[in-house]
């Protein structure tokens, strides 16, 4: 396999159509796994070999590999998070998207600075402390100045003993100059999707507005880590090209920016096209993909970058998400509402697109608890200064782990006493004091022990 310079262009798409036409080498599969299991991630070339894989046989044998990676690097834990919808006024044309400026049937809204704080006051009751804030793409209606406003009133909002600590953002690409005036607000990761990296579907698929200009897009992670910026969050939108072709593009870019940066990208998002009102083409999209593929890419992603976080949303069934999350997704969006004001002051305004998941958070944390996850509310990384490339560092070693499971737990705690009902509250508490026993390094276990009991006393936001 000839060495691939990363750092020569962002997406390369002959080498990536070339590894896509070998033929599958079964024989090579469980070196590759072996390789992969000793966390060390996987080159371009392996992973194409994984994703041409179709038999059952030998995909079950990826998903284990997959499961143990998983287990390793992120032990139990789930994070939680919900999305906020500030607005869905849109100058582009996306033709599977809700709010594309075309579709008439639905009700247009921007959401004031203070509906925001509401917003987030109701998400707050529900008992998330993370969001990822997002608004369609209009400059005018709302740009910097607004989400400035929106990021500093939804910081200083809070309920009984609750509060948002990370406020992710998934809103349309920036200059260098205005990601550095996004950074100074004080947001976790900057997200955003490529939707596909096939630049002439892309083109179709975005006729009109800002959007229509592929590089614009292809590029912003680039110019948002030169802006300072620390953590920045990508995927595909699956559903319109082939599967294939979008997971190994989405790891040459993780690839390129590891190359350019030093640090790849925090997490990795894999949304599939969900049908939205108004919106023909999102009922029907040309590349659909099925569970089993999907749990394929999943893994896939697991197996290549191991220290990457993997984001799922309401997008998909409960059922699936939980496999999902055996197989390497280790953040998951519940109870979410995907219009803007859907939490509390306008419920009525239409959707960006249909959820297969609606559950109350409740409900989410104790399946997870049932599962055998540790449901979290964490925060503390971003908090303490443990981001981009130091989060990394740490996160290779696995010392990442002395502190992100007593902080899930203490977490989950908090979420107990001040949020759950009874049943989920008899069930965590019961699920707590499993996970004090089942600590191994004593000095761990005796500092979870402490943290819990300070939380069961009645203070809050207790983490290391
Ligand atoms: N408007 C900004 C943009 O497009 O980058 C940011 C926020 S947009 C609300 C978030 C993401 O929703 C898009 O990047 C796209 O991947 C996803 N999306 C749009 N239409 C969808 C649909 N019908 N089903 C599932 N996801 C969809
Ligand atoms: Fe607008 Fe984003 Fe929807 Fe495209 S995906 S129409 S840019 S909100």
């Amino acid at each position: 396999m000839q060495k691939i310079d990363y750092k020569s262009d962002i997406i390369q798409p002959d080498i990536i159509n070339d590894l896509l036409d070998k033929k599958v080498d079964n024989s090579k599969v469980d070196d590759i796994l072996n390789k992969a299991l000793k966390l060390k991630g996987l080159d371009l070339d392996e992973s194409a070999e994984l994703m041409n894989v179709t038999d059952e046989e030998t995909a079950e044998k990826i998903f284990k590999a997959a499961k143990k990676v998983k287990e390793i690097i992120y032990g139990n834990r789930i994070v939680l998070f919900a999305p906020l919808y500030a607005a869905n006024v849109c100058t582009n044309n996306c033709l599977y998207c809700g709010f594309r400026r075309d579709n008439n049937s639905i009700v247009r809204r921007v959401l004031t600075p203070d509906e925001v704080a509401e917003e987030a006051k109701a998400i707050m009751n529900l008992g998330h402390k993370r969001i990822v804030l997002l608004t369609g793409e209009d400059y005018a209606a709302t740009g910097l100045d607004y989400l400035e406003e929106c990021i500093q009133k939804i910081y200083d909002a809070k309920v009984f003993n609750g509060e948002i600590r990370r406020i992710n953002v998934n809103i349309a690409p920036l200059s260098v100059e205005d990601f550095k005036r996004l950074d100074s607000f004080g947001i976790g990761t900057y997200q955003l999707f490529q939707e596909t990296y096939n630049e002439e579907v892309y083109k179709y698929v975005h006729p009109a507005g800002k959007k229509a200009n592929y590089r614009w897009r292809l590029e912003a992670m680039d110019r948002a880590l030169e802006a300072g910026m620390h953590d920045v969050g990508i995927g595909p939108l699956f559903g319109l090209t082939d599967y294939r072709f979008e997971t190994l593009a989405t790891l040459m870019h993780s690839h390129h920016l590891d190359a350019k940066f030093g640090v790849g990208p925090h997490t990795i998002s894999v949304p599939r096209i969900e049908p939205a009102k108004g919106v023909t083409f999102s009922e029907n999209p040309p590349e659909k993909i099925d569970e089993f593929t999907f749990k394929k890419i999943v893994a896939v992603l697991r197996l290549s970058v191991p220290y990457t976080g993997i984001i799922l949303s309401t997008r998909e069934t409960p059922a699936l998400r939980k496999e999902l999350c055996d197989l390497g997704a280790s953040q998951i969006s519940a109870e979410s509402r995907v219009n803007p004001g859907g939490y509390s002051v306008h419920k009525e305004t239409d959707s960006q697109f249909t959820m297969s998941d609606n559950r109350t958070l409740d409900e989410v944390v104790r399946a997870l608890l049932k599962d055998g996850y540790t449901p979290s509310f964490c925060t503390a990384c971003y908090r303490k200064g443990r981001i981009g490339k130091d989060f990394m560092d740490l996160a290779k070693p696995g010392l990442i782990k002395q502190f992100c499971q007593p902080n899930a737990v203490s977490t989950l705690a908090e979420y107990l006493y001040d949020y759950a009902s009874e049943e989920t509250k008899k069930e965590g508490l019961k699920f707590i004091e499993q996970q004090i026993a089942n600590t191994e390094n004593p000095r761990v276990q005796s500092q979870l022990t402490d943290m819990i009991a300070k939380v069961a006393a009645g203070e809050r936001d207790v983490y290391n």
